[in-house]
């Protein structure tokens, strides 16, 4: 069970441990412990199990494995018995033990009667029946010696630990770190795959999805299409006359324009459209619920805007092939008749629309560009 236990700013000892501990210093240590994402996470068995062992070689009825942000502890595993076993307990505030683990460093903190140290006696702590009076922690470091928080004991009598078991503290506080880093590790490896995901599926140039994010883009609308009855509609582009542009301003001018290009279609589509480049100078918008009519005046309005923007050295112009999903004919035949719809357009003169069809005999859709 985790718990978050709150602070008393008026706690005298909490002020004073934010004097001693520099502004600096702390934002440093919390960034620290947020790398590790431990704060808020769920319970796990092998923290559990390092508090359960802590509690039996140390004979006390409490066992904390905490972690301290800017105020409070935060209690990743409890361990706890006797008529301790349900109660929350209001623990002290994270700057007043770091002040303390400060003056103690790499060693347990033993705090023999809380009722009798100035820091600690006033804490709730020590109220009610069951009260406590013994405190030892042994801190949890980052490598770079950072406090993150402390593996704890708590007993209802006034005592010490004896070596042997403060050893056992420190050994089992290394555990712990040695988990934290483990994690930290983990934490590393899933956004280096989340980003290298990214990459698989993002166009290098455009900055916009490539093909194979396209594919599984129109895989998942087809299924959708198909199981809802919603209509889906898509746009086929390409730009006009592109290789004269790489022929009378080079290639890296053509790369530039190629960009904005992709710019100008991304600024056109709605938050549901999915835009992505099909390769060349060839882009393909997917209209999800879109009907053939409205899929005509996306395709004008891309057209138009294309049109009507300014780019390096000269205007662009781009001639668009519509088509909608018949969904007995499948995907590809909603591409292939885009693809036809691209072809008339260029026959057409370019810096057209036209709806495409299937198995088109006309002279003009006879063959793919
Ligand atoms: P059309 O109006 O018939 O489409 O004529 P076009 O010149 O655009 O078509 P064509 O297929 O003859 O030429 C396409 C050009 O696009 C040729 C190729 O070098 C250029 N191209 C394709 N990919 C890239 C790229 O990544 N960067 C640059 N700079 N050029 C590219
Ligand atoms: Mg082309
Ligand atoms: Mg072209």
């Amino acid at each position: 069970m985790n718990e978050i236990f709150e602070v008393r700013h008026s706690l005298p000892a909490a002020k004073l441990a934010n004097q001693i501990i520099r502004e600096e210093e702390e934002a440093a240590r919390l960034q620290a412990l947020e790398s590790y994402e431990i704060l808020d996470s769920a319970p796990e068995k092998s923290y559990d199990d390092i508090a359960r062992l802590t509690a039996y070689v140390c004979a006390a009825p409490v066992a904390l494995i905490s972690f301290y942000d800017h105020e409070h502890q935060w209690v990743k595993s409890r361990h706890s018995t006797g008529n301790f076993a349900d109660r929350a307990l209001a623990l002290p505030p994270s700057p007043l033990l770091c002040e303390r683990m400060v003056q103690h460093p790499g060693r347990v903190m033993q705090i023999t009667d809380m009722g009798l140290d100035e820091g600690f006696a006033a804490l709730p702590l020590l109220q009610g029946s069951g009260k406590l009076r013994f405190y030892a922690a042994m801190p949890i470091y980052s490598p770079s010696g950072d406090i993150l928080g402390a593996l704890t004991v708590l007993d209802r009598r006034a005592r010490s630990l004896a070596p042997e078991q403060c050893q056992a503290l420190e050994t089992l506080s290394r555990q712990i770190q040695e988990l934290l880093e483990m994690r930290r590790t983990l934490i590393g490896l899933s956004d280096a795959n989340a980003k290298l995901g990214q990459q698989n599926i993002t166009d290098a140039l455009t900055g916009v999805p490539n093909r194979r994010a396209y594919d599984q883009k129109l895989t998942e609308e087809y299924s959708r299409a198909k199981r809802t009855g919603a209509p889906l509609s898509m746009l086929l582009i390409d730009i006009d006359n592109f290789k004269e542009y790489n022929d009378n301003f080079g290639h890296p001018a053509g790369d530039t324009a190629l960009q904005s290009v992709a710019r100008v279609l991304m600024s056109s589509l709605r938050p549901y459209d999915f835009l992505a480049r099909y390769g060349g100078e060839e882009f393909v918008i997917i209209l999800p619920s879109t009907d053939l009519t409205d899929a005509i005046v996306v395709a004008e309005r891309v057209r138009g805007l294309v049109a009507g923007s300014e780019f390096p050295h000269r205007k662009f112009t781009i001639s668009i092939g519509v088509a909608r999903l018949d969904v007995d004919a499948g995907a590809r035949a909603l591409v292939q008749a885009a693809d036809n719809g691209l072809y008339r357009a260029k026959a057409a003169g370019r810096n057209k629309v036209v709806v495409g069809k299937l198995n088109d005999t006309s002279p003009a859709g006879s063959a793919t560009p």
